[in-house]
């Protein structure tokens, strides 16, 4: 058990979140930072454009309250599908869908411990980054760390089963409402990587 707590910025939306067995990863690409962008929350990007996820099982997160408040978009019809809050536009967390894997990608910006407590943290899709990434940034996603996923979603789906993602509902239907951006609208976040 590692508990840390999970609550937006102005308080409405809280959780909690076991941080047993999640990977760390800060991603370059630029639909992570095409829904920064959507966000109006260019704060909680790094200085190469990389935005902090923490990797848990679906079982280990809790929403206590807020769900009123919790949007869903998508950057296109198969896209991840990226929690936020509308009260506040704090990112919660991605979920993946077909496959729909057995983790949540949580966002760092959601999540309040001790930095300490937190797992260590890998660079990847290195190439879509805005600055030099920090050494030791993979280009895309390593063999290793791709070895490293296939291996948490294993563990994962063997810890997860049974749980629900607190995400979706019982009729495996995201909780929120979900809105899918058109090709135009991507394209005009992702545009903002230049023109800030
Ligand atoms: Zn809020
Ligand atoms: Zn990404």
């Amino acid at each position: 058990m590692n508990q840390v707590k999970l609550s937006c910025r102005c308080g409405a939306v809280q959780g909690t979140v076991d941080l047993e067995g999640a990977q760390g990863g800060v991603c370059y690409c630029d639909d992570c930072r095409a829904f920064a962008h959507e966000l109006e929350r260019r704060d909680i990007l790094d200085a190469a454009g990389g935005s902090t996820v923490i990797q848990i099982r679906p079982g280990n997160l809790q929403l206590a309250q807020g769900h009123a408040h919790i949007g869903c978009l998508r950057l296109s019809d198969r896209g991840m599908f990226r929690f936020f809050t509308t009260c506040c536009q704090t990112p919660l967390g991605n979920v993946m869908y077909k496959p729909r894997l057995p983790f949540i990608g949580l966002s760092r910006a959601a999540l309040h411990g001790e930095a300490t407590q937190f797992p260590p943290l890998m660079g990847i899709q290195g190439r879509f980054a805005t600055a030099p990434p920090p050494p030791g940034t993979a280009n895309t996603v390593s063999v290793g760390q791709a070895l490293n996923s296939l291996w948490f979603v294993a563990a994962s789906a063997w810890a997860s089963r049974g749980k629900r993602n607190p995400f979706f509902d019982d009729s495996a239907a995201p909780i929120a409402p979900v809105r899918v951006l058109s090709v135009a609208e991507r394209n005009a976040l992702r545009a903002r990587d230049r023109t800030g």
